[in-house]
């Protein structure tokens, strides 16, 4: 049995199990946690290792730049477009319609770091601390800076660069054997999910629940399957089923940073992106382009507006993609970053922060869509990028590795 199947099973017994057994389900997350972990320990090598030999081999500056401007374009404008959907799915279907606003607590922002430190925060101070501390976006910087001066220096260049891609190539062969445990991974994780969330959270806010997967899913079969379609020629069905494997892990573990692995992995072999634009576009897809958590933020900065009765216009709306896109590229890809970044949206446009309070309960289940279609996005900007840089290999079925991209 081909794994997306096994997964695709472990998800649906994993959601009947959970329903049936009810809050005790949780004494087995221990074993999704576990799988996460596993993933979790392989982001620091694989990202460094092969964002080092992708930059080396993309080798010319100007190559460099003009892909990075590309992706940024890609990322910026897909954002965009979802969450103007976002906006408009929430006119139409208006989730805040006869919800009754019970106890709202009370929520403190966090203080957002202005925009010279972000990107001043960038630039590692020290690469191993960088490392240490998950940071994925200091990670590429000094990669880059490492793949750039290994092409530089030729000969000398050499041993460091088999180096790093033989660990890289390691790190995928890892990759392959956790998978192999993906199912019960996923078994566990939506179980738990599904019998800690009870219908007491669930219902008040189901036809927000509704709206926010009805945008990400819209946002995924319109953009992402027309970009695809458009500049790679691959269909839709292909692609879905391709990145199929990625999609379960980010759904259920809810983190774009801790599915990347798995997300490189697919792209490069089932999809056919090469291992270069792969390396460069997805990492910092994990970290900047978050269309799901966008269309979240969208969604609740109107469900609050709404629900507190603050009428918005045109400069709100306009407002909020601007906060919302601005927002997503700050979000972590860990869980529940998204909705502590909505307390800017929301600060931004002049609306209640306690409003979080209300969408706070359900936020795993609002978690899970749209780090599914975060990394959906990356995968879709990565093929859009090496088809434009012709880099991409026929798409092939899920093989072993290496079996489906000749480079
Ligand atoms: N959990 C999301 C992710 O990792 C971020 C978010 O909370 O919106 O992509």
């Amino acid at each position: 049995m081909k794994l997306w199947v096994k997964i695709l099973i472990g998800f649906v017994l994993g959601a009947i199990v959970g329903l049936i057994v009810g809050p005790s389900i949780a004494a087995i997350k221990p074993l999704g946690d576990l799988f996460i972990r596993l993933i979790k320990m392989l982001i620091v090598p694989m990202v460094f290792c092969s964002l080092v030999v992708g930059a080396s081999s993309i080798g010319d500056l100007k190559k460099l730049g003009r892909v990075g401007g590309k992706t940024l374009v890609y990322f910026l404008v897909t954002t965009a477009i979802a969450i103007t959907l976002a906006i408009l799915l929430s006119l139409v279907f208006d989730p805040s319609a006869g919800y009754v606003v019970g106890e709202v607590g009370t929520y403190t922002p966090k203080p957002m770091p202005s925009i010279v430190d972000t990107f001043l925060n960038m630039v590692p101070t020290n690469p191993i601390s960088a490392a240490a501390t998950d940071n994925i976006l200091q990670l590429i910087v000094f990669a880059l800076f490492m793949g750039i001066a290994i092409s530089l220096l030729g000969e000398k260049g050499k041993p460091a660069l088999a180096f790093f891609d033989s660990v890289a190539e390691i790190m995928y062969r890892i990759t392959a054997m956790v998978m192999g445990f993906a199912p019960i991974g996923v078994f566990a994780l939506i179980a738990w999910v599904t019998g800690t969330s009870g219908s007491a959270v669930l219902l008040p806010l189901a036809k927000l629940i509704f709206v926010v997967y009805l945008a990400n899913i819209l946002h995924a079969i319109v953009v992402y399957s027309g970009a695809v379609y458009i500049w790679a020629k691959i269909s839709p069905i292909t692609f879905f089923r391709g990145f199929f494997e990625a999609m379960a892990v980010a759904f259920s573990s809810c983190s774009s940073s801790a599915t990347l692995p798995i997300s490189m992995r697919c792209a490069q072999d089932n999809l056919g992106v090469s291992k270069e634009i792969s390396s460069f576009v997805q990492p910092l897809g994990a970290t900047i382009n978050m269309d799901g958590t966008a269309i979240y933020q969208g969604v609740c900065a109107i469900f609050i507006a709404r629900v507190y009765g603050i009428p918005l216009g045109l400069p709100q709306y306009l407002m909020i993609i601007l906060t919302a896109t601005m927002a997503s590229i700050g979000t972590a890809g860990v869980p529940g970053a998204g909705m502590i970044m909505l307390g800017m949206v929301l600060q931004t446009v002049g609306l209640p922060l306690d409003g979080i309070m209300l969408v706070a309960g359900i936020d795993r289940i609002l978690d899970m869509i749209r780090t599914c279609m975060n990394v959906t996005g990356d995968a879709a900007g990565a093929i859009v990028i090496a088809a434009s840089e012709g880099e991409l290999a026929t798409a092939k079925p899920a093989r072993g590795r290496g079996a489906a991209v000749a480079r």
